[in-house]
């Protein structure tokens, strides 16, 4: 096995294991912010309510259903932004959204990067980027790409 392949089988099993037992899923009845996103293009929803304190980000969850992509993303996103400062959180959206494009991450984006293969695949990018758009609008109150574009 090259070093390539036990790197792939690694970032299947992270994406596998946060499908499995997505980490803060759920609605926030206190919420500062909610936005419902559809990706049409694979039928991926999702629902992400954030709380937001002192402009950072101190709860965040989300509910929906899709592909292993979509769910997995949404999942390590929570996990990433949840603690930081919504400028924090802003700039790892658009840091994920370059990396998928094949661009290098300004920061480190930790699990996130296990959907560095999604880059070959431009039809998932909006599976993973669907997460994040919806937390841009949370954040920022407008929708950045309307039609959910990547
Ligand atoms: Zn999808």
């Amino acid at each position: 096995m090259s070093t390539d392949d036990s790197l792939e089988a690694l970032y299947r099993e992270t994406i596998l294991d946060h499908n499995r037992s997505p980490r803060n899923r759920g609605q926030l009845p206190d919420a500062t912010a909610t936005v419902g996103l559809l990706n049409p293009t694979c039928g991926d929803q999702i629902r992400l309510d954030v709380k937001v304190v002192d402009q950072r980000v101190v709860d965040i969850r989300f509910t929906g259903h899709g592909c292993a992509i979509s769910m997995a993303s949404a999942s390590m996103m929570t996990e990433a932004v949840k603690g930081k400062t919504v400028e924090e959180a802003l700039g790892l959206a658009r840091d994920f959204k370059r990396f998928l494009t094949g661009e290098r991450p300004q920061h480190d984006l930790g699990e996130l990067e296990a959907l560095s293969g999604v880059s070959r695949y431009p039809s998932r990018v909006k599976c993973a980027t669907l997460a994040h758009n919806a937390l841009e609008q949370a954040l920022s109150g407008s929708p950045p790409n309307p039609a959910g574009d990547a």
